[in-house]
């Protein structure tokens, strides 16, 4: 991984990778190292019935929209995926996602769980990581010190996290955020040694 450059012989097709976790446990965090690190992968931006939290950036955070113009977009088969999470609709723009694999890019969603498994019907081909807090007491202290949703948002979040949990399972591979770089590292090896190993390099 010296440069960071992502191994992209041509014909290469794109590649789907599907992150999802509880809420809090850090999903947000990674990706934007990713991104950062590696900066030729595009991170699909949602759109969502949610309010805006303070900071986030209409058309870079998500496509803040309302329940009708939601509504719309999964009527018009625009989104490749959506599910209700704790009282609001967040679903991916199909169109970005499906030009950039095809092009041959890596493409990142950072989605929920019921949203996850309608990729797997979707994209089997997809590859779809879970992430796990080392306990739902750190979980916990995590959603409270981000310090963006009331209390009532919380406890809905973690009572749905529990639920997440349970499905770990059934996805390619777990990986703990317990240490952030050490977590950020796994999720590297995951997302690195296949296409390393075939391609005789490391990138
Ligand atoms: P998600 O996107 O899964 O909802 P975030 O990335 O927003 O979660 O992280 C939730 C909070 O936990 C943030 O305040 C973030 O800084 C913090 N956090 C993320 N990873 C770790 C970690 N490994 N150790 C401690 N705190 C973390
Ligand atoms: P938040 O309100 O914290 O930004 O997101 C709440 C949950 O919705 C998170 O688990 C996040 O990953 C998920 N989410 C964000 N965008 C999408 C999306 O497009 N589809 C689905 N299914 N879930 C999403």
């Amino acid at each position: 991984m010296g440069n960071h450059h992502i191994p992209h012989p041509k014909g290469n097709p794109g590649k789907l990778i599907v992150l999802t976790g509880p809420s809090g446990v850090g999903k947000g965090t990674l990706v934007q190292m990713l991104l950062k690190k590696y900066p030729e992968i595009y991170l699909s931006i949602s759109a969502t019935t949610r309010k805006p939290r303070e900071g986030e950036v209409a058309g870079q955070s998500y496509y803040f929209v309302d329940r009708p113009e939601f509504d719309r977009m999964v009527a018009l088969g625009q989104l490749l995926e959506w599910a209700e999470f704790t009282g609001n609709c967040y679903g991916t723009p199909r169109l970005p996602v499906e030009e950039r694999i095809a092009r041959g890019d890596w493409v990142v969603l950072e989605i929920e769980l019921e949203g996850a498994r309608q990729v797997r019907q979707t994209f089997p081909e997809a590859y779809r990581l879970f992430i796990l807090p080392p306990s739902i007491d750190e979980l916990e202290s995590r959603i409270r010190g981000r310090g963006t949703e009331s209390e009532e948002a919380i406890l809905k979040r973690l009572d749905r996290a529990k639920a997440e949990i349970d499905s770990a399972n059934e996805f390619d591979v777990q990986i703990i955020n317990d240490d952030l770089d050490a977590a950020f590292g796994r999720l590297e090896v995951a997302l690195f040694a296949k296409t390393a190993a075939l391609s005789g390099a490391a990138g």
